[in-house]
């Protein structure tokens, strides 16, 4: 199950869970399309794969999957171009 984790790791901006700003790579790491596009790439900077949209959750399914909470904020990785 995807966390859909709350914030870019770059920016730290709000991506809540049904953002269309939010990419993922396979591992979860979280960005917005902004700083894929202006910073990273469109590469993970932690894991160097893909990034991809993240799938919306259905809303009726958060009362038993809810979206994480815990911030992962690591700007050291995101180089500025
Ligand atoms: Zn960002
Ligand atoms: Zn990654």
């Amino acid at each position: 199950m995807l966390q859909l984790r709350p914030n870019c790791e770059c920016c730290d901006r709000d991506l809540p869970p049904d953002s269309r700003l939010a990419l993922i790579c396979s591992f979860e790491c979280t960005f917005c399309t902004d700083c894929a596009a202006t910073r990273l790439g469109g590469r993970c900077p932690n894991c160097t794969g893909e990034l991809i949209p993240r799938p919306i959750r259905p809303p009726v399914k958060f009362a038993r999957f809810p979206a994480s909470a815990e911030r992962v904020h690591r700007p050291e990785r995101c180089t500025a171009s």
